[in-house]
């Protein structure tokens, strides 16, 4: 019998039954592995092991009290390690995340009240007894927490008799009671209730991809509500998934979700606690969780019976993973539905080109939302070409989009500035030498922060004080910011505009599903004139005030060149753009741009989205890029940079050749150094029809492994950096 263990190896390994115990495919046991003892999953799938000898072979010590992996969740696991070629244990490792899964909770105690009074009524008494007249029994710290007393005035009460504990099963907390596709939904407009239509033709119906397209506004959410309710009254065990690709978003999902069909999704991200995390898997196992939304990571929960799997903003970058298993989340869930034989929406305003192309030749289904709901504009996009502008040295505003934030302002509506940088400035440099500050691990400037104050790695946690002396020079209070980042933009619109409230929405400042929430509230409820954020801002929210945007370097997206610059600068601009006049106040959109003539720029001065996917489609099959060829990356790391590159000249002395791909490379990364690692990368470019995972499979076969260097592969990479 083998048993795969969750561990970077491809292999199940061979284990004796328990003569007590039946096994079958997907119970999770515990096993021997060397002196310790390891869960694993029994497992039936292809496994390149060679079978153990009997006399060996060890003995599975139990058998856990869980329900088993299911059949389709083994088989989208092997399918993802094949397709990814991360070792079949690192994905495994992805369906049973969550060491609090093995640890069954201890029974929770509640507090409620017995009927006795208590001997002497105080104000704090008085509010726990008000608490739970009102409400089910509570935790000593709920209680707490909202009667406002201390632990000693709970216990006290209980001493007394006044309250009693009661022992509730720790997972049931977390299950909320399930959603009523009954529930009255919006009323729709004639194009949503159309599309709606469309995408509940195939609830029922087995596997299709359908992609459902709508500029921002049009109400897509309303649309795929409806298709999840017809899945919900499809068949009472029915399940749905949805995926986000940003925490920031969960919150205003959820409560859309809880308005439409009176009861919460269960959650899956990864700020949960381990305890709601093991009641998430339990609940997709058991069937119990009818609606799951959740991160890139909510597809490798045990779902029994999934009718339909949703992929919000598909075309976001945040679904490809980079680390440990690389793979893209909604390429993925596409095979997830194929697997589980459901249908899935993929839901984009501005879908990605590899949609588009699928959906142009037929493979997915196209629904197309026309109009803003509510009849509501699209806002009006103008370039400002900053080579015309007399843009005061050290500012980034320039004085056309400062008189509109003027003029916006005294209006008493709001406007939304995007910089997608966070910090203060993206680099430090020595005005004596013209060197950037780079003192840590990683190849990248440290990025300034916090007014100025400190430098941080954004891709380590490295951080110090901003230095006095040049390391390199020398010279002494030469070192200062470079470059604008939001941080010093809202330095700039304060001193402008000092009267208005300005907040910073950005990764750092906004870190949970919570605090984007709190901070969304802010926005909708008129507490803020001007925002200034990063990306996090380009998603998903109505804000019935915002009525200007200036997007302050348009140019941003474009400078790393790579084979997507344009297509996610166009996308992320479009969906800044789509934040301002969503109610019936029109927006304006200024993209301040040196180059106005550009294709992504011009694109979006005119409103040609089709044509600009026409034309990049175009360039990409002239050159063969994806999605009209294949791509695959080899990134080989290690800390000793002789040993990566002696172990890519070994790789490229035997780097394959034929007239269907090329192997170009080995070159050192942009970032030759991350996190203290060195890196050199190879990129594989096939024809469409070549198994690209074969061919690098045979290449890296022939070549010992080194144990100094790591080799990552990256089907579809990306990140080229
Ligand atoms: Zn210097
Ligand atoms: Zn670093």
């Amino acid at each position: 019998m083998r048993v795969l263990l969750p561990l970077g190896l491809d292999l199940a390994y061979d284990y004796r039954p328990p003569p007590e115990i039946a096994l079958q495919p997907g119970d999770v046991v515990e096993v021997p592995l060397g002196t310790k003892r390891r869960v694993g999953v029994v497992w039936d799938g292809e496994s390149g092991a060679p079978p153990a000898d009997p006399d060996k072979l060890r003995t599975v010590h139990e058998k856990l009290p869980l329900p088993p992996l299911p059949a389709t969740t083994r088989r989208f696991i092997d399918w993802v390690a094949r397709y990814t070629m991360a070792p079949l244990g690192s994905v495994l490792r992805m369906g049973i995340a969550t060491p609090a899964l093995f640890q069954p909770s201890r029974p929770a105690i509640a507090y409620a009240l017995t009927g006795a009074e208590p001997e002497r009524m105080t104000g704090a008494r008085q509010r726990v007894m008000d608490l739970l007249r009102d409400g089910p029994p509570r935790s000593l710290s709920d209680i707490a927490e909202a009667a406002a007393v201390s632990d000693g005035v709970i216990r006290g009460l209980a001493e007394q008799g006044v309250l009693e504990a009661i022992e509730s099963d720790p997972d049931a907390g977390f299950l909320e009671p399930p959603p009523d596709p009954e529930t009255p939904g919006p009323v729709l407009s004639q194009a949503q209730a159309d599309a709606a239509a469309q995408l509940k033709a195939h609830i029922d119906g087995g596997y299709a991809t359908l992609v459902l397209e709508g500029v921002t506004g049009s109400g897509k959410t309303e649309v795929y509500f409806e298709a999840i309710a017809e899945a919900l009254r499809s068949d009472p065990e029915a399940q749905v998934l949805v995926l986000l690709p940003e925490i920031a978003l969960t919150q205003a999902v959820l409560d859309r979700f809880e308005a439409r069909f009176g009861a919460r999704p269960m959650s899956w991200h990864s700020d949960l606690t381990g305890r709601a995390r093991r009641a998430a898997w339990l609940g997709a196992a058991s069937g119990a969780a009818r609606v799951v939304v959740g991160a890139r990571s909510a597809l490798f929960l045990p779902f029994r019976s999934l009718a339909l799997v949703v992929v919000d903003e598909e075309h976001d970058p945040a679904y490809k993973q980079e680390e440990q298993v690389i793979y893209h989340a909604r390429d993925m869930a596409v095979v997830r539905a194929s697997l589980m034989k459901c249908p899935i929406v993929l839901v984009s305003a501005t879908p990605s080109l590899e949609t588009m192309v699928n959906c142009w030749t037929g493979k997915y289904h196209r629904v197309h939302l026309p109009v803003r709901h509510g009849g509501a504009t699209l806002p009006e996009i103008t370039a400002i070409d900053m080579r015309r502008e007399d843009t005061q040295r050290g500012r980034w505003i320039s004085p056309r989009l400062e008189a509109d934030l003027r003029a916006n302002v005294e209006a008493g509506e709001q406007s939304l500035l995007f910089l997608n940088r966070r910090g203060y400035a993206p680099a430090a440099i020595c005005k004596a030498c013209g060197t950037r500050v780079m003192r840590d691990n990683c190849s990248a400037p440290l990025v300034v922060h916090r007014f100025g104050n400190r430098l941080q790695c954004h891709h380590c946690d490295f951080s110090m004080p901003m230095p006095k002396v040049c390391a390199k020079c020398g010279a002494e209070g030469m070192i200062v910011a470079y470059g604008p980042g939001v941080e010093r933009l809202a330095e700039e619109v304060e001193a402008m505009f000092p009267e208005a409230r300005v907040a910073i929405m950005a990764s750092d400042t906004v870190r949970t599903a919570r605090e984007a929430q709190a901070f969304i509230d802010r926005i909708e409820k008129h507490q803020l004139d001007i925002v200034i954020g990063t990306q996090l801002v380009t998603k998903g929210h109505h804000f019935p005030m915002l009525t200007l945007v200036g997007i302050v370097d348009a140019d941003l997206g474009l400078s790393g060149g790579d084979l997507r610059a344009g297509e996610r600068t166009y996308q992320q601009l479009w969906q800044v753009a789509g934040r301002a006049g969503r109610a019936e106040r029109p927006g304006r959109v200024l993209v301040q741009t040196y180059m106005p003539e550009h294709p992504v720029m011009q694109a979006l001065i005119s409103g040609d989205g089709p044509g600009f996917y026409r034309n990049e489609a175009a360039e990409r099959e002239a050159a063969g890029w994806p999605p009209y060829g294949r791509l695959a990356a080899l990134i080989l790391s290690g800390p000793n940079e002789a040993d990566v590159v002696a172990h890519a000249r070994a790789l490229a002395s035997r780097a394959p050749r034929g007239a269907d791909f090329t192997v170009l490379g080995p070159a050192p990364a942009p970032y030759v150094r991350l996190r203290g690692r060195f890196r050199h990368r190879f990129l594989v470019r096939a024809r469409r029809n070549i198994d690209i995972q074969g061919l690098i499979r045979a290449w890296l076969g022939q070549v010992p492994e080194k144990s100094s260097v790591r080799v990552a592969v990256d089907i579809d990479p990306y990140s080229f950096l």
